[in-house]
């Protein structure tokens, strides 16, 4: 295996291993770093949840009740009354039947595909028909793992583009067929064409999968995700979520019709063979979409934010990519000046993260800055200003 010690020479060498900085503060709009403050603009806790006082507190009661631990796995000692109000809550939320929580949304994605692809190896037994997944190019790693470990055949269809998606699945009549898709893009922060993708899919007898971990907490009036911000909640087959972002907490979730549901607890092998949620986590996250509920200002708030932040980007010259959310890709190019990009603004008191190949096209690098309801105009101006001046330092504007 002396193979995995010359590849990891050859990251090092030629590709660049990624630095990783460590965080001494909670996180926030400014955290602290290497003993210095640093304002962060790349944390996914967009509604800045993940040190809120109140949500804090709900975490806290539920250790007190229910203990740091649960003991189990959801099928045998480890589903508690917490898990049952939190899966209530988020069904309610997505104005879906009913819901499942596994411990991580890569988990979440990672388990819950092959569970319904694979009909827990039982084809011959029922008559299956072969099955066939379809899959946006720029779906998130979890998605791709999860489809990998179907024994579906896999078509990817070109980012966002529902003619191609159509074309594709002309020629799967008789499959079984599961059209699935990131919510919003983590890389380049556009929404994916769900009032298209509904309608294929009932045009060609395809269900539907759209990933919001970017948009729980985020899109829609009510921040309830994808399908409330095209009008069509409920009509997603299965949508998925994190805790982890808009939350800020921890944790993946599904929430589908009530059958669905019933189908996976037996099927989705990490909720079937991984503890249960702790009830310090399934706590927060109840703490954190209550608090949501009771604060939708924070969601108009972000919003503001990431226009406010994005527009002047572009009025200075730089190119946000198709950014309509709180993600927004500054494109860079070559990896190295991308990484010079970052260094330069971390220098400078700012935090976003270098993102290069193989996580985006090569030369398509980019610095992708995420906004939160959390910062001031003031820091948001602070942080347009050092990037603009390092975007005309290196002439790329
Ligand atoms: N889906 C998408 C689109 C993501 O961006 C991520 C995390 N970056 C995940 C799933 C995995 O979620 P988690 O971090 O909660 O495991």
């Amino acid at each position: 295996m002396k193979e995995v010690f010359r590849l990891l020479k050859i990251i090092k060498n030629k590709i660049g291993y990624p630095g990783i900085r460590t965080l001494q503060s909670a996180t926030g709009p400014e955290v602290m770093i290497e003993d210095k403050r640093i304002l962060m603009l790349g944390s996914y806790n967009y509604l800045g949840l993940a040190n809120n006082k109140e949500v804090k507190e709900f975490a806290k009661a539920s250790i007190d009740k229910y203990g740091i631990g649960t003991g189990g796995v959801r099928l045998l000692t480890g589903t508690m009354t917490i898990h049952e109000e939190l899966e209530e809550l988020v069904s309610d939320f997505t104005k879906q039947e009913d819901c499942i929580t596994i411990g991580s949304g890569f988990g979440t994605n990672a388990g819950v595909i092959p569970g319904l692809m694979n009909l827990l190896g039982f084809k011959k037994l029922v008559l299956a028909r072969k099955a066939v997944i379809f899959s946006d190019e720029y779906n998130h790693a979890s998605i791709v793992d999860g489809c990998k470990l179907s024994d579906a055949r896999v078509i990817i269809f070109k980012h966002n583009d529902v003619n191609d998606l159509e074309k594709k699945i002309r020629k799967y009549k008789r499959y079984r067929k599961l059209i699935v898709s990131d919510g919003v893009f983590s890389m380049d922060g556009d929404i994916c064409r769900l009032d298209k993708i509904l309608d294929i899919a009932k045009e060609h007898d395809a269900w539907t999968m759209i990933d919001d971990a970017h948009s729980f907490g985020v899109l829609g009036e009510r921040g309830s995700g994808t399908a409330e911000y095209f009008n069509r909640s409920g009509e997603i087959d299965i949508n998925m979520g994190t805790f982890s972002k808009g939350i800020g907490v921890s944790g993946g979730f599904i929430s589908c019709k009530k059958d669905l549901a019933d189908y996976l607890r037996v099927a989705c092998r990490p909720y079937m063979f991984s503890d249960s949620l702790s009830p310090a986590i399934a706590g927060g996250i109840i703490g954190s979409i209550n608090y949501i509920k009771k604060h939708p200002e924070l969601i108009k708030k972000l919003k503001e934010n990431a226009d406010y932040f994005r527009t002047n980007l572009n009025k200075f010259g730089f190119n946000t990519l198709l950014s309509n959310t709180q993600i927004i890709p500054l494109l860079v190019g070559e990896d190295k000046k991308t990484i010079h990009f970052f260094e330069e603004l971390f220098k400078n008191g700012v935090f976003a993260p270098a993102v290069r190949w193989p996580a985006v096209p090569r030369n398509m690098g980019r610095i992708r800055f995420s906004i939160t309801s959390e910062h001031t105009i003031e820091q948001l101006d602070r942080a347009l200003c050092i990037v603009n001046s390092i975007g005309k330092e290196i002439k790329l504007i």
